[in-house]
């Protein structure tokens, strides 16, 4: 259930997989201009649905990630450059933008095991053998598995009494894209400043994309700004690293804050996206945890159907919570806490992350690993 990435993804993995499928997907009620960076998992995943190449055409490559510190502490990072080339890869990612990875998406849901259904969930309620579902206009659906990419605020989470621990951040992310003087050569820029990332990130041509992590003080400024105030300030935060920059299209802003689900399966319902996760947007982990949940359910559900057994049985929802818990948890806890230590004013905490960076970009096997981490991808470890 859900008409965004995750869903949309885990539509097309399950009839892929040959499960008779639903999707139940609403109209978006606006574009979403934000832009993703899918990282290496993702890549893979969208290969084997055949999408990729359809999706590489509009994306632009993330060659090399360059960390900057851009605090003015005391004890500050010396400049960190990490290249795909050093662990094998062509690229750490693509980045896109989101209405046109959705359109691919969308243009894609073709299948004789796919129906899909442009109405909102009113109600799901279930019991030993079904999941039921009623829709907007009253009707209803019967399902023996939900996959719950119906957003943060999902129905189907609440409906399978699955709960979440939930902690605000008192930062906001300001999304944009901008047009630069200077090209980017594929590299995406991560300046580190006091209130949060401030992340620019290639897209096609002289083009990138901007998440600004800000205080909560600086949003109402930032969101009232006219693009030329806003294009000055980009230029020198960013240190006039791609030249002159002009702000195009609207700026989107975003409270941040980190909710995970106590579980990710339960009663039927398997969690995907946001319904399990939702973490702040640094290192571009979010969505990539959203396709790889999504892979792995339409994977067991496939599997479990193949044997001649329920998709939605308890060992195939045990088995989903168990496989997805350790990459959700781990991911969302490293995101957290670089996000904290960047607003902490204690200095220990700035020591260690200093030194931390520092041995790790020094360090060669660290720092490839540290790299491979980051991108989720199968690339060989030593
Ligand atoms: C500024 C910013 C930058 C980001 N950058 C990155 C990045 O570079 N890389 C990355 O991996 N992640 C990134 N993320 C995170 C990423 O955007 C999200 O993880 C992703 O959009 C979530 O997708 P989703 O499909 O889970 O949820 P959503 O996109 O919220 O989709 C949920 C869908 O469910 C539908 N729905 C809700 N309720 C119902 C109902 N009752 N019935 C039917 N349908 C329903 C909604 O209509 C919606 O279509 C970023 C986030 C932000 C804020």
């Amino acid at each position: 259930m859900g008409g965004g990435p995750a869903g949309l993804i885990a539509a097309i993995a399950l009839a892929r997989e040959g499960v008779q499928t639903t999707l139940l997907a609403p109209k978006p009620p606006h574009t979403d201009h934000r832009t993703t960076a899918l990282l290496g998992s993702s890549v893979d995943i969208l290969k084997d649905l055949g999408l990729w190449a359809l999706i590489e055409r509009t994306a632009a490559p993330l060659r090399k990630l360059r960390l900057v510190d851009g605090t003015r502490r005391l004890i500050r990072t010396p400049e960190v450059l990490f290249e795909a080339m050093e662990i094998g890869l062509d690229a750490f990612g693509y980045n896109i933008a989101n209405d046109a990875l959705l359109s691919v998406l969308r243009t894609n849901l073709d299948s004789p095991r796919l129906r899909i259904v442009e109405q909102t969930a009113k109600n799901v309620s279930i019991d030993e053998d079904l999941a039921h579902v009623t829709l907007a206009d009253g009707s209803f659906l019967g399902a023996r598995l939900i996959v719950a990419a119906d957003g943060r605020n999902s129905l189907c989470r609440q409906a399978a009494g699955i709960g979440t621990s939930k902690r605000p951040l008192s930062q906001h992310a300001v999304a944009l894209n901008l047009s630069h003087s200077r090209p980017h050569n594929d590299v995406s820029t991560e300046f580190h400043t006091e209130s949060g990332p401030f992340t620019l990130v290639p897209l096609q041509g002289m083009r990138s994309s901007l998440v600004w992590v800000c205080r909560a003080q600086d949003v109402e400024r930032l969101r009232g700004a006219t693009p030329d105030e806003l294009s000055r300030e980009i230029e020198e935060k960013s240190r006039f690293l791609l030249g002159e920059v002009r702000v195009d299209g609207p700026r989107g802003i975003f409270p941040l804050g980190v909710e995970i689900a106590d579980r990710f399966a339960d009663n039927r319902v398997a969690l995907a996206g946001e319904s399990g996760h939702v973490i702040p947007p640094i290192g571009a982990q979010g969505l990539n945890l959203g396709i790889r949940d999504a892979a792995e359910i339409a994977r067991l559900a496939g599997e479990a159907l193949r044997q001649g057994d329920d998709p939605g049985s308890k060992s195939v929802i045990a088995a989903y919570d168990l496989n997805r818990r350790g990459d959700i948890r781990s991911r969302a806890a490293a995101v957290e806490l670089l996000g904290r230590s960047l607003l902490t004013e204690f200095l220990p905490v700035h020591l260690a992350r200093s030194v931390g960076l520092e041995i790790a970009s020094r360090v060669s096997l660290l720092r490839r690993n540290l790299m491979r981490a980051g991108v989720g991808s199968a690339a060989n470890r030593e």
